[in-house]
């Protein structure tokens, strides 16, 4: 037994499928004469496998899009079968002995710098599709695992060193049965999609199985206590297998509470909203009982486009995903890209401290011609149902007041182009930097509402990179510096009558639900998959216990006494609600 963990609960059991520690290097060796034909044939091959792909994300886009923006795909498609760029790789293999990957990279930087050069919109759009396509070829030719993974096999257990947000946006959900990775974090953007999937995972494993895994081996992953089983007896598969099955009941039984009020049983009103990163996520999160979406993380709508996604396209998913929601609230966060969330059509900068850079309303604020494309898209939208916008990583007044500023320019270009928008939209921020909860007065004087984001706010608090595995363990929610951040800034939210929710993970851990009924917060926004356990637990948890009990938990001094009294009244609660059943 391997203890890690549990990023996404659940449990899985089944085949482990290994993702190669892969390392991007080009060959440095010079092609024999006789094994020429042998690179000519593997850039066929490379081409083929990136016609397919390029096949299938168009249906996928097109789904998501439509058809006319999944179009871009055509234009890849022509590019791989253009004469000029082809023969310019076959030249260079031809001529200089090199190998197919360092032919495609050299006719890449050679056409993308030749593109660049002209001072011209369109040529440098076409540099864009060159060097995405070739990227395209070139990962196909080295094999990079993202694109690799099997698609037609049995469903696996997926086991990688680290995966990025970019390599689970492409994998099939229904083929994963679970992900163990070696490094990560339960906050890591990678463990958040695996929740919103519903894909048990563990990280954390680094060094603690006594050989590494291969493909094929059995696995048991326990999502939620972080236990890993490596080919174990047939007594133990045969009793996850049963408490797998009794989850699977319990979680049916859970469904019956999709159309119950979230009412606690001493008649307070919790708002229970989903957070969502693409329209089907909205689907399954109305499913499961979610009144509204309290965080819409846009940037995977960018991850998943071979390029910035247009103002149409922005638009046509958020005005749909503000349809389905009926006239509740939509909270589009502005993109929040950098740190562990990159897009590969866009060189961020390499930086010493990701988290604390490039990224985030810093980028939107450096880069307003791409700010303001999502803005205009989010206000069009807004026309069509309850819009509201969120701006993350907020970290000053000043920082509100220049995003506004894009956002007023936008409404001004809308009226006087005639395109139909609704201007007057709530605009709130998110609370995710120490900076912001100490100056959340006034914060509250420049927006409509708060939503905490407790993933970064734990993280700059303490001073723990969520994504460092040597360290990420101590972003640990229950430490009481956590808990007096939370009340300040619930404190001055109410003295301004500034209404605040949590978006971050804390939102959908049932644990922390009495200390954050108990702190006053009244809207809990989450993973869809969290909203039915949350629910359970909040019917038959009174909020006047919730805040007797945040009031000794302000008297503790370490988490580990504020954890244990949490995990005493939540017992103690559903043993009360047995006796009054
Ligand atoms: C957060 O930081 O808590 C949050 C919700 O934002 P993200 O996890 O996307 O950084
Ligand atoms: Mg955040």
């Amino acid at each position: 037994m391997i203890q890690g963990r549990g990023a996404s609960g659940g449990i899985a059991i089944g085949k482990a499928f290994v993702l190669p520690d892969w390392e991007w290097e080009l060959p440095e060796h010079r092609v024999r004469v006789e094994d020429l034909a042998r690179e000519f044939e593997r850039l066929s091959e490379g081409i083929r496998r990136s016609k397919h792909e390029i096949a299938q994300l168009k249906n996928e886009l097109d789904e998501v899009v439509g058809r006319q923006e999944a179009s871009i795909f055509d234009a890849h498609l022509a590019i791989l079968d253009d004469p000029v760029f082809m023969s310019e790789i076959q030249g260079i293999i031809r001529r200089q002995y090199k190998a197919a990957e360092v032919a495609v990279k050299e006719a890449i930087d050679h056409f993308v710098a030749m593109f660049d050069l002209l001072d011209d919109e369109y040529m440098k759009e076409r540099a864009a599709d060159i060097k995405d396509v070739g990227n395209r070829l070139l990962k196909h030719l080295l094999g990079v695992p993202e694109i690799d993974l099997p698609s037609d096999s049995r469903p696996f257990i997926l086991v990688a060193r680290e995966l990025s947000p970019s390599q689970l946006v492409h994998l099939k959900p229904d083929l994963v049965l679970g992900i163990a990775t070696m490094a990560g974090s339960p906050t890591s953007h990678a463990a958040i999609m695996a929740k919103a999937f519903g894909i048990p995972l563990v990280t954390g494993l680094e060094g603690k199985f006594p050989r590494p895994i291969i493909t094929g081996d059995l696995l048991i992953l326990d999502g939620d206590t972080g236990i890993v089983h490596l080919n174990p007896d047939e007594a133990t598969v045969t009793e996850y297998a049963e408490r797998q099955k009794r989850q699977q009941a319990h979680r049916r039984q859970l469904r019956r509470l999709a159309d119950v009020p979230a009412i606690t049983p001493d008649g307070v009103k919790i708002h229970l909203a989903s957070n969502i990163s693409s329209i089907p996520e909205l689907e399954a999160a109305l499913a499961n009982g979610a009144e509204s979406v309290g965080l819409f993380r846009t940037e995977f709508l960018y991850m998943n486009s071979p390029r910035f996604p247009t103002e149409e396209e922005q638009y046509r998913v958020y005005r749909r995903a503000a349809e389905m929601l009926k006239g509740q609230p939509l909270v589009i966060r502005t993109l929040d890209i950098g740190a562990d969330k990159h897009l590969d059509y866009f060189d961020l900068p390499e930086e010493e401290n990701p988290s604390l850079g490039y990224r985030a309303i810093r980028f939107s604020l450096d880069r307003k011609d791409l700010f303001k494309v999502q803005l205009r898209a989010v206000l069009r939208a807004a026309a069509h149902g309850n819009v509201q916008l969120m701006y993350p990583l907020i970290a000053s007044v000043e920082e509100i007041r220049a995003a506004n500023d894009v956002l007023r320019e936008a409404a001004r270009e809308l009226t006087a182009e005639g395109v139909p928008h609704r201007a007057d939209i709530p605009v709130g921020i998110m609370i995710e930097v120490p900076a912001a909860v100490a100056i959340a007065d006034l914060l509250a004087e420049e927006v409509s509402f708060f939503s905490i984001g407790t993933n970064d706010l734990i993280q700059f608090a303490l001073a723990v990179d969520r994504m460092n595995d040597r360290v990420g363990w101590m972003c640990d929610p229950y430490q009481p510096s956590v808990l007096r951040m939370l009340k300040a800034v619930v404190d001055a939210a109410e003295r301004r009558r500034v209404p605040v929710t949590v978006c971050g993970e804390l939102a959908g851990d049932v644990k922390a639900l009495p200390m954050l009924l108990g702190l006053g917060i009244r809207g809990l926004s989450m993973a869809g998959q969290s909203i039915l356990p949350v629910k359970e637990v909040l019917l038959r948890t009174p909020v006047e216990a919730c805040r007797a009990l945040v009031g000794e938990l302000l008297g503790f001094r370490t988490a580990e006494e504020i954890r244990t009294r949490l995990e005493r009244f939540c017992q103690e609660t559903k043993l009360a609600a047995g006796r009054s059943l």
